[in-house]
């Protein structure tokens, strides 16, 4: 990976080595920060990059900066011009990833923030295939899915990924190359950073908002392009058989594109596995997101 020049913290541009905080910032104790994950694709003809569903990406952090009642924080307009400013900077000719994180800064070593300010980053790095391949093995994870009870799954918190890291992990000591969660009453919920859908008859069934899942833009892009192409889209419980009967899996996310679930834990090796779906990224391309404004 190369490195990147320059990061940005607190809307200012500096040294990447400076991007720093001190050890008492209540987000590296607490986990109390959101975040997103942002791509940018490269076309090498035009030498530019595209920036993917941007808007989606940073509505849905400010909203949920309000979750954790982080004042003060970025508006929309700030994280949109910081990230232009930053992926000029960095003038990476690559596919690249843009990660805004706003946390809860230095204060008091109690849980319950009194004096903390709000504090953000910006940073933008190389990124290419997040799983690596087309066609992922799949474990059900023995860890459940954070539920909406405990820590709000929607709302892309930086301490709720220990959940997601626990389940990853989990997967990779066993051999596979992702898990799929499930919810603590026993359905299908999402990968440890994707969506999921199951093709079933020619029909998309997708796990519900209810069922503990990130609210994904790639989610609603799926089934916004499978609505367009005539096929039927169903949010609902999966119960976990369904993952073994169905005739395709596919997980979804900005980080990990659209890929194929092939085997799942070890029970199927079906030819749908070799069918990555839908067309999606064929049709609409990257460069169909937010278009960097030219980079002279
Ligand atoms: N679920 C989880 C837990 C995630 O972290 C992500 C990645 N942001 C997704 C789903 C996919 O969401 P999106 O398509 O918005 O990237």
């Amino acid at each position: 990976m190369s490195v990147p020049r320059y990061a940005a913290l607190d809307g200012v541009i500096v040294r990447w080595e400076k991007a720093t905080v001190h050890a008492s910032t209540h987000a590296l104790h607490y986990g109390t920060g959101v975040f997103e994950g942002i791509r940018a694709y490269y076309a090498p003809d035009e030498d530019e990059l595209y920036v993917w569903e941007l808007d989606a990406h940073l509505e849905r952090l400010v909203r949920n900066m309000g979750v954790l009642d982080l004042r003060e924080g970025p508006s929309k307009d700030q994280l949109w011009d910081i990230s232009m400013k930053l992926l000029r900077a960095n003038g990476f000719r690559e596919d690249t990833y843009i990660r805004p994180l706003v946390f809860l800064g230095e204060g008091t070593i109690r849980v319950r923030p009194q004096t903390q300010r709000t504090r953000w980053v910006l940073l933008t790095v190389p990124l290419g295939s997040y799983l690596g391949k087309k066609v992922v093995s799949c474990m059900v994870s023995s860890w459940t899915r954070v539920s909406n009870t405990m820590i709000p799954p929607a709302a892309k918190i930086s301490g709720a990924y220990v959940n997601s890291l626990l389940a990853a992990m989990e997967a990779a000591r066993a051999g596979y190359d992702e898990a799929i969660f499930l919810t603590k009453e026993g359905t299908v919920s999402e990968g440890s950073v994707e969506n999921l859908f199951i093709v079933r008859k020619k029909k998309l069934f997708t796990p519900s908002v209810s069922e503990d899942i990130l609210e994904g833009i790639t989610r609603a892009n799926v089934m916004e392009m499978a609505r367009d192409m005539g096929l039927a889209v169903e949010e609902r419980r999966i119960p976990r058989t369904e993952l073994y009967h169905a005739d395709e899996v596919f997980l979804c996310g900005t980080g990990a594109g659209i890929v194929a679930a092939g085997e799942i834990d070890a029970a199927t090796d079906s030819p749908r596995s070799t069918r990555p779906r839908p067309c999606h990224w064929r049709r609409n391309g990257p460069c169909a997101g937010q278009r960097m404004p030219s980079q002279s």
